[in-house]
């Protein structure tokens, strides 16, 4: 028995990339404060707007329209802001899809009452038509989606969502987290007024993160105010480490992304492979698998299984994967996009995602399916009794 242990569970967060890790390093080492003239404060200032400019890249954005925050959840409450304009009219409310992580579904500044959620479809995609009937129905709206759901993976149509929300007078805030470093990003193609970015999801440090503008949006209100830190957006003395550990991370990633992710994918679908061997007379199955997704996510659903206690049995086995549901609290809520989907609770309490990154072997996924073989096969029947699949 090896005691190596086994990680699975990149959605959740990624090991610092060793770029990160020697930028970071270097950058505590400084002691200048980046807003000082002293050549102290211009070193630290010069790794500041490196990393600004390495992020921009990334996203085919200016680096003056790169605003850094304490992580992607400080990035979303700064875009959600009520008022927001590009001409003259600012928009007085916010549509949200279903599936969105739980700062967008939180609706930042925004209203309880000015909060709408658009429908998705069975497989986890936007419903376009809802949008369509949402946006009639009432003045501008700032449309929050993302491009990648963090449980399924299930890639959103936000181009499309582009178009119509443009058409209707509206602005589009894009949830990028889980597509940065995975998929290939650019603000403009996209569509978006707005886009936050996480450095915990692409090798950098977790606590920071960026607001990019993919436009000339007026009516950002600051979250944080004090000095002019930021182009006036955010004030406070810029968490230089981070910062240079993020735009080294970015950096790092973004040469290989392709090679890396098609490697991965390779992997990933080995993995769903030999799940449904396992699995397939316990009826498992791989949720929102007819439609396109990230290359490194499986959520993997076996009716009546508690995800809760298969989480726990991979543990016990050296490997960590999660649950598809919320369970920031430590406590596991069904999954409200699996609910969002159609989904029963008791399905949406059964689904098991298990998330790539660059550095994942196949003996990593060797280890996962031995463990699962394993779990399944200590699964009684009565852990099995099928549950309604929808409702
Ligand atoms: N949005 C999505 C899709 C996420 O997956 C996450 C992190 O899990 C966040 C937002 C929040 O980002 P952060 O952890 O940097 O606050």
């Amino acid at each position: 028995m090896t005691s190596k242990r086994v990680y699975l569970d990149w959605n959740a967060t990624t090991p610092l990339r060793p770029e990160a890790l020697a930028a970071m390093t270097a950058a505590l080492e400084l002691a200048g404060n980046p807003s000082s003239i002293h050549a102290e404060g211009r070193a630290a200032r010069g790794l500041v707007e490196q990393a600004r400019a390495a992020v921009a890249a990334a996203v085919g954005a200016s680096a003056r329209d790169v605003v850094f925050t304490s992580g992607g959840t400080e990035a979303i409450m700064l875009a959600l802001t009520p008022g927001l304009r590009i001409g003259s009219q600012p928009v007085e409310r916010l549509l949200v899809s279903a599936i969105e992580h739980a700062a967008v579904l939180s609706g930042g500044r925004f209203a309880r009452e000015q909060i709408e959620v658009v429908e998705v479809t069975p497989e986890g995609v936007l419903n376009l038509d809802h949008l369509r009937q949402l946006l009639a129905e009432g003045p501008p709206a700032l449309m929050s989606l993302m491009l990648a759901n963090n449980e399924t993976g299930a890639l959103q149509p936000v181009e499309q969502a582009s178009e119509i929300v443009h058409a209707a007078g509206g602005m589009l805030h894009v949830d990028a987290i889980q597509a940065l470093g995975k998929v290939p990003l650019r603000i403009k193609e996209l569509g978006a007024e707005l886009m936050s970015l996480s450095a915990h999801k692409i090798g950098g440090p977790k606590g920071v993160g960026a607001l990019v503008l993919g436009a000339d949006v007026q009516g950002l209100e600051p979250l944080l105010r004090g000095g002019g830190q930021e182009f006036g957006r955010r004030a406070g003395t810029e968490n230089v480490a981070g910062i240079a550990g993020f735009g080294a991370a970015v950096s790092a990633a973004l040469p290989t992304m392709v090679e890396d992710m098609a490697r991965v994918e390779e992997l990933r679908d080995r993995l769903e492979k030999g799940l449904r061997q396992t699995e397939g007379s316990l009826g498992g199955f791989v949720i929102a698998e007819s439609v396109a997704r990230l290359p490194n996510t499986t959520l993997f659903a076996v009716p009546g299984l508690r995800a809760e206690t298969a989480v726990i049995g991979f543990d016990l086995a050296g490997v960590a994967v999660s649950s598809g549901s919320a369970c920031s609290s430590g406590k596991v809520q069904p999954s409200h996009v699996l609910q969002a989907m159609g989904y029963g609770p008791e399905l949406a309490q059964s689904a098991i995602r298990i998330s790539l990154g660059w550095s994942s072997s196949e003996s990593d996924i060797e280890a996962c399916l031995n463990a699962w073989k394993r779990l399944a096969g200590n699964l009684t029947k009565r852990d099995h009794e099928t549950v309604p699949e929808r409702f």
